[in-house]
């Protein structure tokens, strides 16, 4: 009745609202450490979209220069604030949506903070990785009368251009013919917060076999835990099916060449090129670029499905507030603001009835046969 009109038009509603942006950009800036409380910061000044940022010039003079995101978080924000602004977001994704979440920023600026949690986690402390899943338990278990959902998820690494499974430490072979993207790697089924849990602790031990003192790995490669959805409608039979893509970006710093050799330039090689071929899908999208280089990096081959027309982008970009870092911050600045400019066509949901047209159509009868009620 009445009520199911209500509920119906607020959701169509929604959902236009939500087709609006596809690519969004959060900036989140780290607390300073315990202890450097008076540390001199680059950040001059925050409010919810822009950050001022000071730097002074060769004369020393002081500047300052500003930088809008669609959100800024400042140090106090808590994990459960950042999840409750991009929670309709993640539950788009059982409406069918394809979803790419990225945490981009140098190392040690919070990336793995707000995709994981801290080291020694607590409830208050569990990061969006675990926060997105169980939203996505508790909505899909709130839907069972009418949608039966099957979540399953695999985490990959990818280290100098390899992809690796972190669900068996298998390497994977290169398995992108025919379009298709998601390599074949371990697919696990999961239905609670305390399967992922566990799956993720495998995970970072997998993660940490390759790597020494010397040389944190976990820095040096992206990891992606991927979300598989897959909704069946009970009525109709009809089946829907959605990704989330949450991106734990390699660190971003630029490496003095002169200074390191072997290995490690190597590296830096490779996280400098699959970041700037980030950079360059995302661009390219934007100005509707016939080509799009989705091949130059095995990143954005990996996720060529959740980035485009088709799917919705979260870019959260890090800073840290040290003055020392202020190089850093400005660089990671420009990148996110050349992604943050960016505007694409409307995301599509997986089936077709999801275009803004139509959902503004049924907007306006639904509108008219609420009009009629009153
Ligand atoms: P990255 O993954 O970018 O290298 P980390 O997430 O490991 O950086 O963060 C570096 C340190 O700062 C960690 O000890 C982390 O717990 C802490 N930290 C980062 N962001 C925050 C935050 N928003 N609030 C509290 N501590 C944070
Ligand atoms: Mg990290």
């Amino acid at each position: 009745g009445y009520q199911r009109v209500l509920e119906e038009n607020r959701k169509l509603y929604n959902q236009v609202q939500d087709l609006k942006g596809n690519i969004r950009v959060y900036c989140r800036v780290r607390p300073f450490k315990p202890g450097q409380s008076n540390t001199l910061s680059s950040v001059d000044h925050m409010d919810e979209r822009t950050i001022t940022i000071l730097t002074h010039s060769k004369n020393g003079k002081e500047a300052r220069k500003a930088f809008t995101f669609n959100k800024v978080f400042g140090p106090s924000v808590t994990q459960a604030e950042v999840f409750s602004d991009m929670q309709p977001l993640v539950r788009s994704v059982l409406d069918g949506y394809n979803v790419c979440i990225f945490a981009y920023g140098q190392t040690g600026s919070g990336k793995t903070h707000t995709m994981t949690g801290p080291k020694e986690l607590t409830e208050e402390g569990l990061g969006v990785n675990y926060r997105a899943l169980s939203d996505l338990f508790h909505i899909s278990n709130q839907r069972k009368e009418t949608i039966s959902y099957d979540i399953s998820v695999q985490m990959l690494e990818i280290y100098n251009e390899q992809v690796r499974d972190l669900l068996s430490a298998d390497e994977i072979r290169n398995s992108s013919q025919n379009g298709i993207n998601v390599p074949d790697a371990n697919l696990v089924p999961v239905s609670l917060t305390s399967d992922v849990i566990n799956l993720m602790s495998i995970g970072h031990k997998n993660r940490s076999v390759c790597s020494t003192a010397l040389n944190d790995r976990s820095s040096r490669s992206h990891s992606c835990l991927t979300v598989h959805v897959q909704g069946r409608d009970l009525t109709s039979g009809n089946i829907l099916r959605g990704s989330m893509h949450l991106v734990d970006l390699a660190g971003s710093e630029r490496v003095d060449k002169s200074e390191v050799v072997g290995n490690r330039l190597k590296e830096a090689q490779h996280i400098n090129k699959s970041l700037s071929a980030l950079g360059d899908v995302i661009s390219s999208l934007a100005s509707r670029s016939s080509h799009v280089p989705y091949r130059n990096s095995k990143l954005t081959q990996l996720l060529q499905d959740s980035l485009g027309g088709q799917a919705k982008t979260l870019m959260f970009v890090h800073i840290a507030p040290e003055y020392e870092a202020l190089g850093e911050t400005i660089s990671t600045l420009k990148f996110a603001e050349r992604v943050a400019t960016v505007e694409l066509g409307a995301a599509k949901v997986n089936k077709d009835s999801g275009e803004v047209k139509e959902l503004k159509e049924q907007i306006a009868s639904l509108k008219a046969a609420l009009a009629r009620k009153e």
